[in-house]
């Protein structure tokens, strides 16, 4: 029998029918369709709108959430397979949750049980259970601290109490997720030890540590207060070092103070241990739960599990926190809002920053973009009044910012890729025991391994792309698919041994830059040197501990807080960003830039910028030169109007792979084809090979959608979508649709 209507927990009696009818859900399921399925509930199950539930799928089983309780419309009870296990001992996702995959199924054209899924961590997703109440306070015992002020090295276990000290009482799954190695281990080990021991909940409730703000500090910590309660976004404009950071934990103090939940969310690369220890000992009493990634994923469903319980106060994590249930929810904060890490780049392709704003705005509360180099799309909405700006100049203690010179490389002879200009004031540092940087964005050796005389090349036999040489362990790497090889000692063209190295990556100019310094203490940062946290926490230690002379790094330098000796940065090869065909290129380069460049010069010295480019009069740099971020954005905003590019315009690009580039290309033109039957006004580009147009041994191009307006866009999109599912597709082609796309 069918039931009418569609009742919930709260309104259902469950008295009386039990006994008269069997009862259906609605279960939302990881497909890569947007389909929903109903299942029959066996006796004894209380079903609810928001649990996880275990069911039968084919010939296994699969976990899914129910998003309907008895729906109206569903099929006879006997034509439905049982529920095998309902998760009633996890309470149910809240409806704003429901509400915000809801949107984001919606909005970047992705099933819903896909979405689901991505948003619940990995333990939750596979319904495995929860360790029951495995999750103590610790704190460090007299003993422990003893023994870290004593300690000649810091081992795993005094690592553990380390962390747990700073904060005065942690929770056993936040500390997993901030040690690195075997973490258990570590903390068994400390416990053992009598260093660490468990704890009622630390009672302190006050913020401590707190600074007293400037005026503008104040002003912003006063405007996003006073809204609490009710949608405003902000944008929090200033430079590292501007007290950004101490304006977020104001406002998080308000918040808790008012009983209410916070939700930092920052770059995949911000989420560095000392932030950890600033949150945590700025609200010692508050149950901080940390989420990234990398985490193991038992104390991610952890984290995740007491902030739908209503049990964590603040949630500080990466682009996947923004799914986070927080039923008490009252302030989101979005750190770095211009970093490309929000935008997930595979599978839902979401931006966190824009799912924050829209739960902001779904739960009725203030939240705080900040950013030195806001995206251009958030710095319009600036412009135009629809967030409101609050400006943080430095303070009168920090230094003036560094001067920025231009080395005009046409007119000067290059050392491998070194200007004299730039040499020379890497040796003036040197002598008077101060610190340089050198910027270059490309990790590796060399770019590519050529043969002078027959023109081979180190092509990835995967990818339209070269293996870039490592030099210390002689291997081709592709840095687009990963694939592996040697570096060949004849020539496999044509026999010939003189290989050449062409270009330069990191690891090259570090090795320049040892033979014209053999006294300095160089040290390379990028992803081969540096992989995890900790490494990079030791090597800014060196920095700090002036261990270290010339830092030589890709983007990764451009993170992290001022290091006081370091008074030199040297820019090279950045114009590859001036002309690169993404219209983002330019954007990216100046965040970048302004990053990288304000890593000198923060301390009572005075810091140089010296950037080496053969495009010294480019307006790009002329704004560099005067950090003038609001004057790039102006020209870079005026010029993205003329082509009607985003913040102007709206993107969304199908993309489709196949091993052959025929099958990927006829398709999308299928695909277009029918974009075209619905004769919406989008735009419709044709369809062309991508850039990087073979990758992984697999051809993929692309068809971009155009609109001069979003609700436009979003109406082709949601009436071509189940056209494209109804299409034909051969049986290895893949593909996909991405709605702002990070790049075109
Ligand atoms: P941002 O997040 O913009 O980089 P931070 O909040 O980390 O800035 O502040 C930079 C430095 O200045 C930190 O060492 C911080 O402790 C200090 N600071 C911030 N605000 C104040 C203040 N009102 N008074 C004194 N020091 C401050
Ligand atoms: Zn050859
Ligand atoms: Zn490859």
């Amino acid at each position: 029998m069918k039931r009418s209507q569609v009742v919930d927990e709260d309104t259902f009696d469950r008295n009386t029918s039990v006994t008269v009818l069997s009862r259906i859900v609605r279960i939302a399921l990881p497909l890569p369709r947007p389909l929903l399925f109903d299942y029959l509930v066996p006796a004894g199950m209380n079903p609810a709108v928001g649990l996880c539930a275990r069911l039968p799928f084919g010939r296994g089983e699969k976990t899914g959430v129910v998003v309907a309780v008895d729906p109206p419309d569903a099929p006879p009870a006997d034509k439905l397979k049982p529920v095998l296990e309902l998760l009633e001992d996890i309470p149910p996702l809240p409806s704003e949750w429901l509400a915000l995959t809801a949107f984001a199924a919606r909005y970047y054209q992705h099933p819903l049980g896909e979405v689901i899924s991505a948003a619940l961590p990995p333990g939750l997703r596979r319904a495995v259970k929860l360790p029951r109440d495995d999750d103590p306070w610790l704190a460090t015992t007299p003993a422990g601290r003893l023994a870290l002020g004593e300690a000649k090295k810091i081992t795993r276990a005094l690592a553990a109490v380390l962390a747990v000290q700073s904060a005065g009482a942690r929770r056993r799954s936040q500390l997993l997720g901030d040690l690195d190695g075997d973490a258990s281990g570590a903390i068994r080990e400390a416990r053992a030890k009598g260093w660490l021991e468990i704890v009622a909940r630390a009672g302190e409730r006050e913020p401590i540590g707190a600074l007293t703000l400037n005026t503008a500090q104040q002003a912003a910590v006063h405007a996003v207060n006073d809204a609490a309660g009710s949608f405003r976004p902000f944008l929090l404009f200033g430079v590292t070092g501007s007290g950004k950071t101490e304006v977020y934990l104001h406002q998080i103090a308000h918040t808790l103070a008012q009983g209410r939940q916070a939700l930092m969310l920052v770059p995949e690369i911000g989420l560095t241990p000392q932030l950890m220890e600033r949150v945590a000992s700025r609200f010692p009493g508050a149950n901080l739960v940390s989420l990234h990634s990398g985490m193991a994923d038992g104390a991610r469903s952890l984290g995740f599990v007491q902030a739908l319980k209503g049990e964590a106060d603040i949630v500080l994590g990466t682009r996947l926190s923004v799914f986070v249930p927080l039923p008490r929810l009252g302030l989101i904060v979005v750190d770095e809002e211009h970093d490309a890490s929000f935008k997930q780049q595979d599978g839902l392709r979401y931006s966190a920053r824009d799912l924050a704003v829209w739960r902001a705005n779904a739960e009725k509360l203030p939240i705080v973009l900040g950013s030195a180099t806001p995206s251009l799309e958030t710095w319009q909405h600036a412009e135009a009044g629809r967030y409101t700006r609050l400006d943080l100049p430095l303070p009168a203690v920090a230094d003036k910012p560094p001067s920025l010179r231009r080395i005009d490389t046409r007119r000067v002879k290059l050392d491998h890729g070194l200007s004299p200009g730039l040499i020379e004031g890497i040796r003036t540092r040197l002598a008077r025991g101060e610190q340089s940087l050198v910027f270059l964005n490309r990790r590796g050796y060399a770019p590519v391994i050529a043969c002078p005389q027959c023109n081979w090349v180190s092509a990835c036999p995967h990818c339209s792309a070269n293996m870039v040489f490592h030099a210390a362990d002689r291997a081709l790497r592709c840095h687009h698919c990963g694939h592996e090889g040697r570096v060949p000692h004849i020539c496999p063209g044509c026999g010939n041994q003189d290989l050449h190295a062409f270009g330069r990556g990191t690891q090259r100019l570090e090795e320049r830059l040892g033979e014209h310094f053999p006294e300095a203490r160089i040290e390379r940062v990028d992803r081969d040197a540096v992989r995890t946290p900790a490494q990079w926490e030791a090597v800014r230690a060196r920095i700090e501990a002036r261990e270290i002379d010339i830092l030589v790094g890709t983007q990764m330098l451009a993170k992290g807080h001022d290091f006081p000796m370091l008074t030199l940065v040297g820019i090279v090869g950045a114009d590859a960003g001036l002309y690169a065909a993404d219209f983002r290129a330019p954007e990216r380069l100046f965040q970048q830039l302004m990053q990288v460049a304000g890593r000198s010069g923060r301390g009572e010295l005075p810091g140089e910028v010296l950037v080496q480019t053969e495009f010294p009069e480019h307006p790009l740099y002329e704004h560099l030169a005067r950090r003038d971020y609001p004057g790039f954005a102006k020209r870079e905003l005026a010029e993205r109007k003329m082509a009607g590019f985003p913040p102007w315009g709206y993107h969304a690009v199908l993309r489709a792979e196949a091993p052959e580039l025929d099958a990927a290309i006829a398709w999308l033109n299928t695909a277009r084809a029918v974009a075209e039957s619905l004769q919406s006004p989008v735009m419709l580009y044709d369809v062309v090979p991508m850039r990087l147009v073979r990758r992984a041994r697999l051809e993929r191009a692309q068809l971009v959608l155009e609109s001069d307006n979003r609700p436009g866009l979003q109406a082709t999109l949601a009436a071509l979508m189940p056209l494209l599912y109804a299409l034909k597709c051969p049986r290895e082609l893949r593909w996909h649709i991405d709605v702002d796309p990070g790049e075109l």
